[in-house]
């Protein structure tokens, strides 16, 4: 076992998306976008029409920036976007409902997880697949 690790209750979604970003999806670094189209709000914000990050009228990062992240632990379509590392997935919803995600690489269980939605189940799954020791209970104390 490694020493790692990771409280889930003690992160917020967006670093729980950049985590699997990183040590799942295998991104070290945040790719950057040089598209220029862009839509305006009437609040000074923009969006970038390619990759939909977005950002202020006012700051420098109108011409290079950076992609957004996709929101793996959110959103189940961007979960999705996780299932592809592996060669199945097992997705079982008990009654409570908690969502239950098994993932296998090269024939043999490589991750599981139990939680609130499927989304997070196959986050923290793979996860631990790629070696993290994942607490995902809800309490800080025992
Ligand atoms: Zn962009």
């Amino acid at each position: 076992m490694s020493g790692e690790v990771i409280k889930w209750a003690a992160l917020l979604p967006d670093q729980r998306d950049a985590l699997v970003h990183e040590k799942v999806m295998g991104h070290k670094e945040r790719a950057i976008c040089r598209s220029e189209q862009r839509y305006g709000y009437d609040d000074g914000d923009w969006e970038c029409g390619e990759c939909g990050a977005t950002g202020q009228w006012n700051n420098a990062m109108v011409g290079d920036h950076y992609q957004p992240i996709p929101h793996y632990t959110q959103s189940l379509d961007a979960a999705w976007l996780v299932m592809e590392h592996f060669d199945e997935l097992v997705l079982v919803v008990h009654v409570k409902p908690r969502w239950h995600c098994t993932l296998h690489k090269d024939e043999a269980p490589s991750g599981n997880a139990t939680m609130k939605t499927p989304q997070e189940a196959i986050c923290v799954a793979a996860l631990r697949a790629a070696g993290i020791t994942v607490d995902e209970s809800e309490k800080t104390d025992g």
